[in-house]
């Protein structure tokens, strides 16, 4: 069974993919947070702006991985007016990797889609994705050490980038935590950027540009 709290078309708004259509297919869970605003001052992840309790109105429960492909095709522009571009899938969360499985990576393959996560790294990758985002999260243990994109939310409490930079990713982020004080973890992220050259900044264009 695969829950999803919504499976929506888009564009990717942040991270090297920023601007590219996609499926984004948004599992619900965390293991890092309940998503109760109740448990938030104790959770290992306190700065969630995400949704991801339950099933909305354009998610679902999937009884087979065939079912949860067959979802996210049909989110795809489809028809002859539609043209061209690889099929893209952001399987993300909550914590996709508390569900999302080579079966269901297969299958995703078998409906032509190029298969990416977006992941807090404290689970095992599933076999076969085609991209691996990890955004660690200060507090909890990191599994994942590899992958194609690793985008630091900054600053965090303990976050330093230089302890990451060790770490097997072809391309580093970092995207300024979103919050009250956004100005200022704004300069703070661009100001590391330009003294720290491997890093690159992560903007979440999806919020200037008010899509979802
Ligand atoms: S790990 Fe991600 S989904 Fe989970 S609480 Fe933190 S930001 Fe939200």
């Amino acid at each position: 069974m695969y829950t999803l709290r919504e499976i929506f078309y888009t564009l990717q708004g942040e991270g090297f993919h920023a601007g590219r259509p996609a499926v984004f297919a948004r599992f619900s869970g965390c293991n890092l947070w309940t998503g109760r605003e109740e448990d938030r001052a104790t959770a290992v992840c306190k700065f969630c702006d995400t949704e991801f309790v339950g099933v909305g109105p354009d998610g679902g429960k999937f009884a087979t991985a065939a079912e949860f492909a067959d979802a996210v095709a049909s989110r795809w522009p489809g028809g002859s007016a539609a043209s061209g571009g690889e099929r893209f899938v952001v399987c993300t969360g909550g914590e996709p990797l508390l569900q999302l499985d080579a079966a269901a990576v297969d299958a995703l393959h078998g409906r032509g889609f190029m298969v990416a996560v977006e992941t807090n790294g404290t689970q095992p990758a599933a076999r076969g994705l085609d991209w691996i985002t990890v955004s660690p999260k200060i507090g909890s243990t990191q599994v994942l050490t590899r992958g194609d994109e690793l985008k630091l939310v900054y600053p965090q409490e303990g976050g330093a980038p230089e302890q990451f930079e060790q770490m097997d990713f072809t391309h580093f982020y970092l995207q300024p935590m979103d919050c009250a004080e956004r100005a200022r973890t704004t300069a703070a992220a661009v100001e590391y950027c330009l003294a720290h050259p491997r890093w690159k900044l992560s903007v979440q264009t999806h919020k200037a540009l008010g899509i979802r």
